[in-house]
């Protein structure tokens, strides 16, 4: 990591002449041209100042030459929207804790209510030596997000009673294409660790909750859903928590799987775990899907304490063989150099280890909340994933890539698929009906992705 004693003695000199507000943007683009180019950070300012005293340059034309250094292939409308935030990162005497230690829970809440279920019983066994506390509701462990920031709460467990509002249509953005799909909240919070997760700036509770009434919850559910007559639907559960990571100690999939083998829904278990072993002897009628998020080995750093991608890709053939569908999610494509042969090679990889089961793929870019850049820059400071030159999008203010670097990624990921699955089902995740029309050239599925889905499921 940056030495903070560099950065301090930065910020002293440049807020010297420019003041506070414009300091802080200088020093943004300072750190992230350092990181991106492993250079000191007072090079980096020398080699801006271009022979210039600092006294004599003026903040405008310094910004400009830091801008066009760090985000050298955007055009000068995208420039204007680069978001400059404050740089937020933990003291050097600040431990962030070790990924090793991050899921052994140190605390375990229970709600009087969830005392009886098995659930609870479970929890017990596993951690005999950690006291359950009983509380009245979760929301007695709300707490000031800033003195749970470090370890996010991935160390506490609070088993819960849900009430019934478990599943929803998946929220997409007015402005992208939706694909129909449905989410079921069994948890909120993940014993993972990934630098892009969304939770990080969402999350509002230091505790993993696990609710113990999921069986109650299915009985009311499918009044709810609504199903259209002949309009395939998926339900998937990976929204607030991986679908598998704790099913060892959950067993959701044992309630989940059973409970959706002859119902007119697709359910779809999402993950980046390998914890298969509750789902290869369940009676699924084929209708579950198994499906993971994929990144190449390069990245594994930001997607910490998950099942490297081999594993995820061998657990995948284990369930292909028990008849499960599988799907995967090539989300979030990261930009960096020569990242196109790394994806190469996983797709490789990944129809080395499956091909038939594959229901669907999906493509999306990295996007994120510009709020979720100082959690994750605060927790994840060795990330690299930052770095890459995205912008606020007018789509729907989302730092993304630009469209044209996202459209040429897309284009040949869909290339790479096809050429070991013609008619695999391919869908951009989060995208405007632009992209979509660029990367398919205008194909019947456009706006009816549900059916396009379909046709890999049948
Ligand atoms: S696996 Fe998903 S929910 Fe868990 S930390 Fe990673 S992105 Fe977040």
């Amino acid at each position: 990591m940056m030495s903070h004693a560099v950065l301090a003695h930065l910020r002293e000199t440049l807020a010297e002449r420019f003041g506070k507000n414009k300091t802080e943007e200088l020093c943004r683009l300072i750190y992230e041209i350092a990181r991106r180019e492993e250079n000191e950070p007072l090079n980096i300012l020398t080699l801006a100042l271009e022979g210039s005293a600092l006294e004599q340059i003026r903040f405008t034309t310094l910004k400009q030459t830091l801008l066009k250094r760090r985000f050298p292939n955007l055009a000068p409308e995208d420039l204007k929207r680069t978001y400059l935030a404050p740089l937020h990162l933990p003291s050097e005497s600040e431990q962030i804790p070790s990924m090793r230690e991050l899921f052994k829970p140190t605390a375990i809440f229970i709600e009087k209510r969830a005392k009886h279920y098995p659930l609870a019983g479970r929890v017990m066994n596993a951690w005999p030596e950690v006291e359950m506390v009983e509380i009245e509701a979760i929301d007695e462990l709300r707490r000031p997000k800033k003195d749970w920031m470090k370890d996010f709460g991935k160390r506490t467990l609070a088993i819960s009673v849900e009430p019934f509002d478990l599943v929803k249509p998946c929220p997409c953005s007015t402005s992208t294409v939706s694909c129909n799909y449905y989410l079921l909240n069994i948890g909120y919070g993940c014993p993972y660790d990934c630098t892009y997760c969304y939770l990080q700036a969402y999350q509002n509770l230091p505790a993993i909750v696990l609710p113990a009434n999921l069986e109650e919850f299915l009985a009311h559910m499918d009044q709810k859903l609504e199903l259209k007559p002949g309009q395939f639907t998926r339900i998937g559960t990976g929204e607030y928590a991986d679908s598998l990571a704790l099913d060892w100690l959950t067993e959701y999939s044992k309630i989940l799987v059973p409970h959706f083998k002859d119902k007119a829904v697709t359910l779809e278990l999402k993950t980046k775990s390998d914890c298969i072993e509750n789902l290869l002897n369940l009676d699924h009628g084929g209708r579950t899907v198994i499906a993971w998020s994929v990144n190449p080995e390069r990245f594994c750093n930001e997607e910490k304490k998950t099942a490297a991608v081999q594993e995820r890709l061998r657990a995948a053939k284990r369930c292909e063989e028990a008849g499960y569908g599988t799907a995967f999610h090539f989300d979030p494509l990261i930009l960096a150099e020569g990242c196109e042969k790394d994806y190469e090679r996983l797709v490789e990889m990944l129809f080395d280890h499956v091909n038939e089961s594959i229901r669907w793929i999906s493509l999306g870019a990295l996007r994120f909340h510009k709020d979720l850049r100082r959690a994750a820059e605060y927790r994840h400071p060795e990330s690299q994933i930052f770095l890459g030159e995205g912008r606020l999008d007018p789509l729907d203010e989302k730092m993304r890539y630009t469209a044209d670097s996202r459209i040429r990624l897309y284009r040949e990921m869909v290339r790479q698929i096809q050429r070991y699955r013609q008619n695999t089902p391919i869908y951009l995740c989060m995208e405007s009906p632009e992209v979509w029309r660029s990367v398919f050239e205008g194909k019947p599925y456009q706006g009816k992705i549900d059916q396009w889905i379909a046709c890999g499921s049948s």
